[in-house]
């Protein structure tokens, strides 16, 4: 008889979990509709609908249009019934979002990060993350999740193996965050974030195979395929910062020399512009190179082309439809565009370069803060299916 009860209730739970993923895509939808949709009889569909509505996911909105009898009630997903926390953890600043299920920002927030030691950032991160759910309001779910992206690899048990901008080694993150507020917490790297953020909320809508390059202090990818994050046979991948594109080039601290970062990061272009007197960071570069300093010009020029030089490996050995530059230095698309493309163009092979599109990511500084949160509300439906 156990079995027997627990067979139907697995099949409520997956059927359920169907009708509400044909009302987040096609909604509003009568029940008709998601019958026709599903191929689940109406009397099933009028059951789990009123399910989804007694527990706030799904609420009747207005009158459809009639294909001939009564008019049908259309049905629609509650995007307040649960919030999501989205953290950015960069090397000197947070970025916190607080978000519906549909990705909605409701609340907002930044703060510098001085320093770096894992102690300092849970004392700092910890008021942080607690501020934006104090800011959400009240839902039938409440903060189905917290996830955050960090400068550094991760392991599936979200512990931060290695992140060499913040020095840190082996910290259990999602371990310290999850005993704090008890709810569900996702760790990845920014880049992997990054690359869901455009993918679900930006430019990156509806492409298929995407190489996502977070261009900031360091170079981080994030990769695409096939509509999924490629993670990696341990979890981790794309630390594609790290190509070689000089083979006696300068030492890098990962070991190898001439790596790809250090001739197109932000890092890159704050030491060049230094040499020549810059020292006010990218705003003031990019102040200038608006008021017509063509030495600034040159600079950022010189980033796109050895941008363009790391593209071009990445299209030669994925064939992506796009790449998409993202993170600080999409701030500067008007100064490397030019750059980039013809450095593409020259380099890549020609086959390749047919159908990639070379993009800059539409959220700018925002994507890996709404890539967190996705993770989180991912989540929050995955549950959903098997709870
Ligand atoms: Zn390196």
């Amino acid at each position: 008889m156990k079995t027997t009860t627990g067979d139907q209730a697995l099949i409520k739970r997956m059927n359920t979990a169907i009708v509400l993923e044909a009302i987040l895509r096609e909604a509003p939808l009568s029940r008709a509709n998601i019958s026709e949709l599903t191929g689940l009889n109406k009397a099933t569909v009028s059951s789990l609908v009123q399910d989804l509505i007694d527990n706030q996911l799904v609420r009747e909105t207005g009158i459809g249009a009639s294909s001939g009898g009564r008019k049908p009630v259309m049905l629609e997903f509650v995007a307040t019934a649960g919030y999501a926390v989205g953290i950015d953890l960069g090397v000197n600043y947070l970025r916190g979002v607080l978000t519906d299920l549909l990705g909605t920002v409701v609340a907002e927030r930044t703060l510098p990060l001085i320093g770096v030691q894992p102690e300092e950032v849970f004392g700092i991160l910890r008021p942080f993350i607690q501020g934006l759910i104090d800011a959400a309001p009240g839902s039938a779910f409440g903060i189905v999740g917290i996830g955050v992206g960090v400068p550094g690899l991760v392991d599936r048990q979200g512990t931060v193996l290695y992140a060499p901008n913040m020095d840190w080694r082996d910290v259990p993150l999602r371990d310290a965050l999850n005993r704090t507020f008890g709810i569900p917490v996702m760790i990845d790297n920014e880049a992997n974030v990054g690359a869901i953020g455009e993918m679900k909320y930006g430019i990156g809508r509806g492409v298929s195979n995407l190489v996502y390059v977070s261009v900031g202090i360091g170079i981080g990818t994030g990769l695409i395929l096939h509509k999924e994050l490629y993670k990696g046979a341990s979890g981790f991948s794309g630390e594609m910062g790290h190509l070689s594109i000089e083979a006696n080039g300068k030492p890098c601290r990962c070991g190898n020399q001439g790596c790809w970062e250090l001739y197109a990061s932000e890092q890159a272009l704050l030491e060049r512009a230094a040499e020549a007197g810059y020292t006010g960071g990218l705003d003031e570069l990019l102040a200038a190179a608006e008021a017509g300093d063509e030495a600034v010009r040159g600079m950022f020029a010189e980033i796109g082309r050895a941008l363009g030089v790391g593209i071009s490996n990445i299209v030669n050995v994925f064939n992506p439809n796009a790449v998409l530059i993202g993170n600080r230095m999409s701030r500067a698309r008007v100064w490397l565009e030019d750059a980039v493309r013809e450095t593409v163009e020259r380099r890549a092979l020609n086959f390749h370069l047919r159908n990639v599109h070379l993009l800059y990511a539409e959220l700018g500084e925002r994507s890996a803060v709404m890539g967190a949160a996705e993770t989180a509300i991912a989540a929050f439906f995955v549950r959903l299916r098997s709870a």
